[in-house]
């Protein structure tokens, strides 16, 4: 359903694992597009909340904190203090990001927990699992090699082979072996909570019948799943670091992550409602059948998301609204080829950040969204979108217009009337309007690329009317009608403000103030945007929006990332 079928809409973007930096594949994926859409649903005065965190727990976690020497505790806080620094210079709009190890979050979780475990929802089963006694813990399936049963690689893993390709059960590998330490492993017996999805298949498969509006990718994967049948999932775990199980003697288990992380949203929206003083508040969203529900994902989460939170949901006692949509999207290639963050094949937002600005990047990713299939990001394709797309068709029109306007009519806008119009200035400003309105329908359906493409094209009709109605030459001859002409072409580049605002906020609040708007732009500001500005109101002084980049700038990350795959 579109956004103004609700009273408010609930936007979240995948926690971050905050184990490293952001890359741009995470970027295009589940922070931009949902950045894009909330900036949209404020230009257009709806009541939005937007919810993120840094999801901090599970063993890559504390792999990583016993290298450096430091408590898993204090990796999470460095980096969730990086990644936050990066996405405030990235334009991340949150109303609130917060961090899964905090107490906020274990209570929330923990009560979840306890509701479900008290309505007899989980199947309790003892196992047998890996046990290294040289590390005194349970190994997770990754943390297992050994010797494959099927082709004798001695490098199996515990979850597959990667030679032959077999799927595997940790228990089938022979010698298994701990890849932490080489150490030899044992089998030894563990209890865990399981939550029986099989018991809600039928539930979700209604939940996702009444949405054939999600996109295809998502259902595809979700019929995938609901054809070979739902299964019992562990929902904790036997590790020192998450959040702790709330029932007596069950010492040194752990949630699952993916059973408490999707808990996050709800304990970072709680957390939000504490510090506006307003505790309660937070039910007001999560638990209001007026609130739009929707979940900004990469296509990897759709599973946790579509379904395993959507049952958790269900499952308990209290009614929480389950999300109208869960726009995933496809993966983000870079120079052609896979991102991978263990190889350092990858552009990380904080080093990008040293040396752009963030309006060029949004831009570029915008346009090459991986909506419904993978995409690709390259450094010459940057160049080529900042200088010919922001700088030509936006940077310079916009520039060209102010300049005028400031040398010849001393920064006012000039008289223009409706008896002076020409069909050169009708068409020119039916055509605007009319991507204007395409561009809101793309979004409504999180369409990005189309909504830039209408955007774009109303760009070019700028463009076209500039160069056609030349005020320029009738300012020689006729200073009536080029005045006239600007005055039109003033109200394009308040559309085109509208327009480009959620995707390049930086450069669009400037202009917005250039163009002498009173609103502010994130509060409703398309009511003032879809006014007419009338003629003598005195504009701001315009600078350059969108510098140029020189070869130069791109050719060093070119080099960089040339060199890795050389090797
Ligand atoms: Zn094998």
């Amino acid at each position: 359903m579109s956004s103004a079928n609700f009273k408010q809409t609930l936007v979240t973007s995948a926690l971050p694992y905050a184990n490293g930096e952001i890359h741009l594949g995470h970027l295009a994926g589940a922070y931009l597009p949902a950045d894009i859409y909330v900036r949209y649903l404020r230009l257009r005065g709806r009541e939005v909340l937007y919810i993120c965190g840094s999801d901090e727990y599970g063993v890559p976690i504390t792999l990583t904190a016993e290298k450096l020497g430091i408590s898993p505790k204090e990796l999470v806080d460095r980096n969730y203090a990086s990644i936050k620094k990066s996405f405030g210079g990235f334009g991340m709009s949150f109303d609130n990001f917060s961090q899964t190890s905090r107490e906020i979050h274990s209570e929330t979780a923990q009560a979840f927990f306890t509701d479900l475990h008290s309505q007899g929802v989980f199947k309790q089963k003892t196992t047998e699992q890996f046990y290294s006694s040289s590390q005194n813990r349970f190994l997770a399936d990754r943390y297992i090699e050994g010797t494959c049963p099927k082709c004798s690689s001695e490098e199996a893993r515990g979850d597959q082979c990667e030679k032959c390709g077999s799927t595997l059960d940790p228990t089938e590998l022979i010698n298994p072996r701990s890849v932490l330490d080489n150490s030899p492993l044992e089998l030894r017996e563990t209890t865990h909570w399981f939550l029986p999805l099989a018991d809600w298949q039928e539930k979700l498969e209604d939940f996702l019948g009444r949405h054939p509006e999600w996109k295809d990718n998502v259902l595809r994967y979700c019929n995938g799943w609901f054809a070979d049948g739902l299964r019992d999932r562990a929902m904790t775990r036997d590790l020192n670091w998450g959040v702790p199980v709330p029932l007596a003697d069950h010492d040194g288990k752990v949630m699952f992550v993916w059973f408490e992380a999707p808990i996050g949203y709800i304990s970072a929206t709680r957390e939000w409602a504490a510090q506006k003083g307003e505790p309660e508040a937070w039910k007001n969203w999560w638990q209001n059948p007026d609130t739009r529900l929707v979940h900004f994902i990469g296509k990897d989460n759709i599973f946790f998301h579509a379904l395993l939170f959507p049952a958790i949901l269900m499952a308990h006692s209290e009614d929480y609204i389950l999300p109208d949509n869960v726009p995933a999207n496809e993966f983000l290639n870079l120079e052609g080829q896979k991102l991978s963050t263990s190889r350092g094949f990858a552009v990380w937002l904080p080093e990008y950040l040293e040396k752009f600005s963030a309006d060029p990047l949004r831009y570029t990713l915008a346009r090459n969204s991986p909506e419904t299939r993978d995409m690709n990001f390259t450094w010459e394709g940057f160049l080529a979108r900042n200088n010919n797309e922001l700088g030509n068709n936006f940077g310079n029109l916009i520039n060209r217009v102010f300049t005028f306007i400031h040398k010849y009519f001393e920064g006012q806008v000039p008289e223009w009337s409706e008896e002076m119009m020409t069909d050169l200035d009708r068409d020119a400003l039916k055509e605007v309007a009319a991507d204007l309105e395409k561009w809101a329908g793309h979004l409504e359906k999180f369409e990005v690329k189309a909504a830039l493409e209408a955007c774009f094209h109303a760009g070019q009709v700028g463009n076209r009317y500039f160069d056609e109605s030349a005020p320029f030459k009738s300012r020689k001859t006729d200073l009536e009608r080029c005045g006239h002409s600007l005055g039109v072409i003033i109200q394009i580049l308040r559309q085109l403000c509208l327009m480009l605002s959620p995707v390049v906020p930086f450069g669009m609040e400037k202009l917005w103030g250039w163009l002498g708007m009173e609103s502010d732009l994130w509060a409703g500001g398309w009511e003032e945007g879809n006014q007419i500005i009338p003629s003598g109101r005195q504009l701001g002084k315009q600078e350059i929006l969108f510098p140029r980049f020189e070869q130069e700038a791109i050719q060093v990350e070119i080099d960089r990332l040339q060199e890795m795959l050389g090797e």
